[in-house]
């Protein structure tokens, strides 16, 4: 039996129940792939499967998704992180409405052009709806790979030819998931160790690490109404992450802080950053034309947990 075969048998027996895994071809298969497929993007499975159930029973298809606010969105995707993803989808779903009559171009290149679709993507959503050649090359793919063939290459596509494209791009990563794991590959019961390079060899080539979490430190001011619960945010913070959100003032850590009271210190984990928070405040009434005031209690607007964990300090003060 030849290697595609093999990792295939082995999906069909033991793949796992997943709520957007939907066998025919259809409207409803295609929306729960990009969706799954965007929440998935720096998510773990097991993370993303009740957001996802929540998410389409209040948006069930691509056309409602594309007709929801973004306000909308962003508060069924609230706790999952990464909003861009989010925003991203929300505005791809237009694009694929309007443009491609609900359907997603069969052209890699056009595909990539669209809002939070990266190579990956690309490949993955080719493969699963149209079947395409490709292998959609993710972390636990590019692991596989490297591990049978004792190589750090991506250039091995060539060797798993098969028909059933769509079902090889996933079982790779299934495989990858379940038994060739990271830290403790299961080659005992491993169906291709005969095949495997790593598991032969003496030599293990090692995988690159992941990218090295960057540890930056942050100033957070904020201004407090003294009787009434509220704290003054902005959306004109610029730092590369939670863009366009609201939020106090932040920048990065300087000695310029007279006028504002120290509260605390905390480390909060955004996208691959570690952040050291130094949290300040200050209680007044006149607030920079920027900011607004919101109320620290009740708040139907979306609010990112990286907020959410300031409100709950600020509280401490009243
Ligand atoms: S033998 Fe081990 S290292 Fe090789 S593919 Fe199987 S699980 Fe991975």
């Amino acid at each position: 039996m030849n290697l595609p075969k093999k990792i295939l048998t082995w999906y069909d027996n033991n793949k796992r129940t997943l709520p957007w895994r939907i066998r025919e071809n259809s409207k409803k298969k295609l929306y729960y792939r990009i969706l799954s497929e965007f929440m998935l993007q720096q998510t773990q499975v097991k993370t993303v499967i009740p957001y996802f159930n929540n998410f389409v029973k209040k948006i069930p298809n691509l056309k409602a998704l594309s007709k929801s606010s973004e306000k909308q969105i962003l508060k069924l995707w609230e706790g999952l992180g990464y909003y861009t993803r989010a925003k991203n989808l929300h505005k791809t779903s237009k694009i694929l409405i309007k443009k491609y009559n609900g359907q997603i171009p069969e052209s890699f290149v056009k595909l990539k052009d669209l809002p939070g679709i990266g190579d990956y993507t690309a490949n993955v959503l080719l493969a699963l709806i149209y079947n395409q050649p490709r292998i959609a090359l993710d972390g636990n793919v590019k692991r596989v790979l490297s591990r049978l063939f004792n190589i750090n290459t991506e250039d091995v596509l060539n060797l798993f030819k098969t028909r059933r494209n769509g079902d090889l791009a996933e079982a790779l990563m299934e495989f990858g998931a379940l038994i060739c794991k990271p830290k403790d590959p299961r080659c005992h019961e491993c169906k291709i160790k005969k095949m495997c390079a790593y598991y032969a060899s003496e030599s293990k080539v090692r995988l690159k690490r992941k990218i090295k979490i960057q540890l930056k430190s942050y100033d957070i001011f904020c201004y407090l109404k003294k009787n009434k619960k509220q704290i003054a945010l902005t959306k004109n913070n610029d730092l590369g992450f939670l863009k366009k959100f609201n939020l106090p003032k932040i920048q990065e850590t300087s000695k310029k802080n007279k006028n504002w009271k120290f509260l605390c210190n905390y480390k909060n984990s955004i996208s691959n950053k570690k952040l050291n928070i130094n949290l300040y405040y200050k209680f007044s009434t006149k607030i920079p034309s920027e900011y607004n005031w919101y109320s620290l209690n009740k708040n139907n607007e979306f609010i990112p947990s990286f907020t959410k964990k300031i409100f709950r300090q600020i509280s401490h003060l009243y």
